[in-house]
């Protein structure tokens, strides 16, 4: 049977916030263009629409923030928005990626950050102070932390339906279950997508084609091949459409791999989550308030500093922690003195929970934990906590421990106060860090001897080099919506006028 054909200046695989802002651009420089998306309409949107959209960029005045959102007299005056200065945001990308993260590619999210935020406002997308998750009262002002008080009205699902609303006011098409499988190729030059349309084969004919179709996160032959054994063992927080296809496609024609191809973002998740992300529960699986409690794994101990940071700059890389531990799990342990700290995931129906009213009857609920060596762990922990440095949530309080190891380095309270909860949580795995090399200033792909590959271009999850060991919260928006609009207005130039590739 021959496929069916279509023919468009710009095709762009992947309907997630990357592609979306990329459509968005390519239409923009006066391109058809057309949006393969391998989900039905239901399921699609990709990670980004289970994204809690919480969004990190640079800003030093309030001033700034309202070229984001509209913040009344009274918010002003009530609020301590803090900065997330373009050091401060340099600072936390190269601590958190040990220095490793592409130079130009940093330079250009850092500093083109803010710029993105007012672009994808002026396509339709409302940000609002994130009074829920990165706030709280001190004397009577609002205080935010973390370096990001804004996100997306909605949540990465608001997010994706503002843009959806945009691509359709731009006469954009979007082909629903259709996945892409392979690139056409005229010579070197990328002509076009072969994919299946609901079970039958189309071929998408473009001048230009826009890989933004996510990571290998959901595929767990790649993720052991990749990041190592025991990640097929991981649950996937998000999509479950997200199998690598695109880098696959791009490699096989001979494009640059890039980036921290071993590591990926992973966090603390429910132990009984399904398999992959459920979109009506959204991020809620997540349990990121471990910095409050104890981390316990099967052998009764602690494992990592839960108090070395904010959650915002551990999350991602302590996932991996728990992967790693017997049985790839830990208890999450608290006491009722912080219950009122605990974010709003800790109060869903549907979480693995146990409590108790006191420690000795809590130990043995701990499924799979030695009881008798999580008692000791409690035990030392209590007594080397300092007494001396007053607890404050809303800041890096300096209230860490003398003597043991691990140590916990801030918020750090002794476990005596009943009744204590627990939960049980595993490897959830967010993205996958390595990906293409592009061309950092039209987003077009690299080959393996670093000529671009005309035709092609890449955004999203799938742009190697900017994440490695770790990743601050909040940036993978934004980073998918700069490099979607450079790469679409690439692929939507090199198309509208072709000389210029
Ligand atoms: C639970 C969770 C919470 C998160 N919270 C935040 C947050 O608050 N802030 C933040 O900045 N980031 C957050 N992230 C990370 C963020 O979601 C991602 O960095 C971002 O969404 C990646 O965007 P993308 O467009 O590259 O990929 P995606 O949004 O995953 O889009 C990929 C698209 O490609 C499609 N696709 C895949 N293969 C094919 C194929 N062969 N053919 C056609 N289509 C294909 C998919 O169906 C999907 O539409 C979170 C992620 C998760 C999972």
């Amino acid at each position: 049977m021959n496929p069916a054909r279509e023919q468009y200046d710009v095709v762009v695989v992947g309907k997630g916030n990357a592609a979306l802002c990329a459509a968005l651009a390519a239409r923009d420089t006066g391109a058809s263009v057309a949006m393969l998306e391998a989900a039905p309409p239901d399921e699609s949107g990709g990670n980004s629409r289970f994204a809690g959209g919480v969004m990190r960029f640079a800003y030093a005045t309030v001033d700034d923030l309202k070229r984001v959102t509209d913040l009344t007299d009274a918010e002003i005056a009530d609020s301590d928005f803090g900065t997330n200065t373009t050091d401060e945001f340099f600072d936390d990308l190269f601590r958190l990626t040990s220095f490793r993260t592409d130079a130009v590619l940093s330079e250009m999210l850092v500093t083109k950050s803010l710029d993105i935020m007012v672009w994808l406002r002026a396509k339709g997308v409302k940000f609002v102070p994130n009074f829920g998750r990165q706030s709280a009262l001190v004397n009577g002002k609002r205080r935010f932390f973390g370096r990001m008080p804004i996100e997306a009205s909605g949540g990465g699902a608001g997010l994706v339906q503002s843009l959806d609303k945009a691509v359709a006011a731009a006469g954009i098409r979007v082909f629903h279950s259709t996945r892409a499988k392979s690139l056409l190729q005229d010579g070197d030059r990328v002509v076009g997508v072969q994919a299946s349309a609901s079970g039958k084969p189309v071929e998408f004919i473009a001048k230009s084609v826009v890989l933004a179709c996510g990571g290998f996160e959901a595929n767990p032959e790649m993720r052991a091949r990749y990041l190592g054994p025991g990640w097929e063992l991981a649950k996937v927080r998000g999509t479950r459409f997200n199998q690598g296809d695109g880098i696959r496609m791009a490699l096989d024609i001979g494009a640059a791999p890039y980036g921290n191809w071993s590591g990926c973002h992973a966090t603390g998740w429910d132990l009984n989550a399904p398999e992959f992300g459920d979109v009506s529960v959204g991020d809620q699986f997540q349990k990121h308030s471990y910095i409050f409690g104890l981390l316990i794994n099967a052998n009764g101990k602690r494992f990592v500093d839960e108090g070395a940071d904010f959650h915002s700059f551990t999350y991602a890389k302590y996932g991996g922690a728990v992967l790693k531990q017997p049985g790839q799990f830990a208890w999450q342990v608290f006491d009722s003195k912080v219950t009122k700290l605990l974010r709003s995931e800790y109060r869903i129906r549907m979480m693995t929970k146990v409590s108790a009213n006191t420690l000795e009857e809590l130990a043995p609920k701990l499924e799979g934990v030695d009881p008798k060596a999580f008692m000791e762990t409690v035990r030392g922990f209590n007594a080397a906590v300092r007494s001396d440095v007053a607890f404050d949530h809303t800041v890096k309080d300096g209230r860490g421990t003398t003597g043991i190891d691990p140590p916990k380095s801030n918020w750090a309270q002794a476990l005596d106060t009943p009744p204590f909860d627990a939960y049980a949580t595993t490897c959830g795995i967010t993205f996958t860090f390595g990906g293409l090399r592009i061309d950092p200033s039209n987003g077009q792909v690299l080959d393996v001897t670093l000529a671009p590959i005309p035709g092609l271009f890449c955004a999203g999850e799938m742009v190697g080099g900017l994440f490695y060991f770790n990743y601050p919260s909040g940036t993978g928006l934004v980073s998918g919506a700069l490099f979607g609009r450079l790469a679409g207005t690439g692929a939507g130039r090199a198309a509208t006028d072709e000389a210029q590739v």
